[in-house]
């Protein structure tokens, strides 16, 4: 029986999308400017083909300018490189990301690095990793700086709380753990090597999962009244039906904590809603303009 608040992502992601929306709005008035986010997805991966109509069909409804640009799954590192400096020279495009995961002859990280670090919404670039770690103006990967705002609006000053993050990928946990702490948490980056995991996230005040194993924590791991945001994206046959579950068994979870966030429709939402934000921010920054409230 769920007694934890439910975090509803969804009404969180709409009402950022609202401000963002509004944000572009008043630069388009006050300084003829209109934020733009470019994609670039190489090859014919499905979940990417979402991902990006997504990303791009949001970035529309927000009124900025959105483009996606398709390169074939035998593209060349050197091909997706020469697209990603034209995008670094078009003063028009503020954001650019490139849709991972790419094919396995493309350099990854040789492409992550040739973006402008000004304009990596996504904020893989090593410059914005270092920004984010030495506690500097950076560009913050969008997916923990959802689970952040819904944990500061849920929770308030984060001083002084325990979180544990499970999961240190470059993409989330990492970046979710450099946040916490900048937010004066005190912080335990857990991972596949971690002794006793469950009596680690007894401890904490805040669990962050992102692991990408359904369902992996489980109810008696949660301390009573902690908050609990769940990433995990996982594609289970339950009953002989396909569904998607987290890395947090929510009903177990539910009984227990104070607030979590469901799958769907808790931290995914505000992924995207966050790369709007980031689009804003990166094309108020390289313009030397105050962020409009
Ligand atoms: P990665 O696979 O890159 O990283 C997974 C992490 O989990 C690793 O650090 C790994 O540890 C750790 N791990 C694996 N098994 C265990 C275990 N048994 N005990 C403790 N830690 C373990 O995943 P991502 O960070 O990219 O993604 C995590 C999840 O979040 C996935 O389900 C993904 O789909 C989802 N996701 C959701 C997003 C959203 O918008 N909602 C956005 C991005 C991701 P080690 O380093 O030791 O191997």
């Amino acid at each position: 029986m769920s007694q934890a608040t439910i975090i509803d992502g969804k009404a969180f992601a709409a009402d950022l999308r609202a401000t963002v929306a509004k944000q572009v709005a008043t630069l388009q008035k006050d300084h003829g400017l209109t934020p733009g986010l470019s994609v670039i997805l190489v090859g014919e991966d499905p979940a990417s083909e979402v991902y990006v109509r997504n990303k791009g069909k949001a970035t529309h409804e927000a009124g900025m300018k959105s483009e996606q640009f398709r390169l074939s799954s035998d593209a060349t590192t050197q091909a997706v490189l020469a697209k990603v400096a034209e995008l670094n020279a078009d003063p028009t495009v503020h954001g650019i990301l490139v849709q991972l995961p790419l094919p396995d002859q493309v350099d990854a990280p040789a492409v992550l690095g040739a973006i402008d670090p000004a304009k990596d919404v996504d904020g893989f670039h090593v410059i914005n990793v270092g920004l984010l770690n030495t506690g500097q103006d950076a560009m913050v990967p969008c997916t923990p700086v959802g689970c952040l705002l819904m944990l500061k609006h849920v929770v308030g000053d984060l001083t002084g709380k325990r979180a544990i993050v499970v999961g240190r990928s470059n993409i989330v946990g990492k970046p979710m753990a450099a946040l916490l702490l900048k937010q004066h948490c005190t912080v335990t980056l857990a991972h596949s090597r971690t002794v006793d995991l469950p009596g680690e996230c007894r401890r904490a005040d805040i669990v962050i999962a992102a692991v990408g194993r359904a369902e992996m924590i489980r109810g008696d791991w949660i301390k009573p009244g902690a908050t609990v945001i769940d990433v995990g994206i996982n594609r289970i046959e339950r009953d002989g039906k396909r569904k998607l579950v987290g890395d947090v068994a929510f009903d177990e979870a539910a009984a227990v904590a104070g607030a979590i966030t469901p799958v769907p429709g808790g931290v995914g939402p505000m992924t995207i809603a966050c790369l709007l934000k980031n689009t804003v921010t990166a094309a108020c920054r390289q313009n030397a303009i105050a962020e409009p409230a």
